[in-house]
């Protein structure tokens, strides 16, 4: 890891930016000149991002319908399907059913990447996405990626994938193939970070055995027990991370980000994956702390003491703006647990990780990362920085 590329507390997002209107409306028409739009958009989401003092940018996610199914636009093999759809495939349909009763979404309005055959790559994940920032910035830059274990989980559907991949784990070998090659591209090309998501690691402890609920792909309980799907998680991130030599691998965790109403999301320490996490090879665990959901910061003296922490500092899905000195207090206190040079601030999650329902509008989401960087200039004049 390096320590030149960025100051002291350096200051970043977990991926997504809100997108404007009009690339909504290109994307839903699949508008002739929608990745001219999408071009325009990802070049707003990081002016944005500079004009708000963030150190490192990312692309916004502006490409993406959310921050996983775009890759089946990418790939062959996967295609979206709707809840109603994948209904004729799940075994327990009248939980599945109240479930989707429970979140107030419609079965027909979700739409989950589903595995139909072989996985080939059509085009480069995010590799061409990252060399268009590349050539309209001079920040660092983050990539981030879905995660093996949640693409693994999320896509193999009983009747629908195993023709082409009659396991979930030979379905995962194929996705940690992809990653890889994905990576050491991003590596080659000089991405500075890359982040991968895997936020229902959280849904799987908080959640438990017994739930058949997941938060984004409701279809695909998993099968396993949560230890037996945490010790796979560790090992696919593993296996995707081993030998990446350039960038900064980091691994973002949270409790969900579709809907402000915080009491619908789910809530926990992250105490009882600190272990499993110890166990990863990444660089930097990105997590959530300014939802009160999360717990205490006491939780991540067990992080492993080569990791660095990207620390949720402000709620994307609240409206109130956070004061800086309240950010640097939070700062500070994990400071003390970990030292200084192992924190970088960030929002909890994404601004507007599904294309329609951003949890932020823009106006919010850039207030919210000018008090993240007037927090790091509080604290970096405290370190003498
Ligand atoms: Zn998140």
């Amino acid at each position: 890891m390096s320590v030149t590329r960025w100051p002291l507390f350096p200051v970043t997002v977990v991926g997504s930016w809100p997108r404007p209107r009009w690339l909504l409306d290109a994307m839903k028409r699949r508008s002739p000149d929608l990745d001219a739009a999408r071009d325009e958009a990802t070049l707003l989401a990081v002016k944005y991002q500079e004009d708000a003092g963030v150190d490192i940018v990312t692309d916004g996610e502006q490409r993406r319908d959310n921050f996983y199914s775009f890759i089946c636009e990418r790939l062959e093999g996967i295609r979206l399907m709707t809840m109603a759809d994948l209904l004729d495939y799940v075994e327990d349909k009248a939980a599945f059913e109240s479930l989707l009763q429970a979140l107030d979404v419609p079965a027909f309005a979700i739409k989950n990447p589903t595995v139909v055959g072989p996985l080939r790559r059509r085009e480069p994940l995010v590799l061409r996405d990252f060399e268009f920032v590349r050539a309209h910035t001079r920040r660092p830059i983050k990539v981030t990626l879905p995660g093996p274990y949640l693409v693994s989980r999320s896509t193999w559907v009983k009747g629908l994938s195993d023709a082409a991949y009659p396991t979930r784990e030979s379905l995962a070998d194929a996705i940690v193939a992809i990653l890889r090659d994905e990576i050491q591209a991003l590596a080659a090309a000089g991405a500075d970070i890359v982040q991968l998501d895997e936020p229902v690691l959280s849904e799987v402890v908080f959640a438990g055995k017994a739930a058949t609920r997941t938060f984004m792909c409701a279809a695909l309980a998993a099968s396993a027990s949560p230890e037996a799907e945490l010790a796979l998680a560790v090992e696919l991130v593993n296996r995707v991370v081993e030998g990446v030599r350039g960038p900064l691998t980091a691994l973002h965790v949270c409790r969900g980000n579709w809907s402000p109403q915080e009491d619908v999301l789910l809530s926990g320490s992250y105490e009882p994956l600190l272990p499993y996490f110890a166990r990863m090879q990444v660089d930097q665990f990105v997590l959530e702390y300014a939802t009160p959901r999360a717990g205490a910061l006491d939780a991540l003296r067990g992080l492993p003491a080569r990791a660095s922490v990207g620390l949720g500092v402000v709620n994307p899905r609240t409206t109130a703006i956070e004061a800086p000195a309240a950010i640097a207090e939070r700062v500070r206190t994990l400071s003390r647990i970990l030292g200084p040079e192992r924190i970088f601030l960030n929002p909890d999650c994404g601004f507007g990780t599904f294309a329609e329902r951003p949890v932020a509008s823009t106006a919010t989401a850039f207030a919210k990362l000018q008090a993240l960087t007037a927090a790091a200039v509080l604290l970096r004049k405290e370190a003498g920085a």
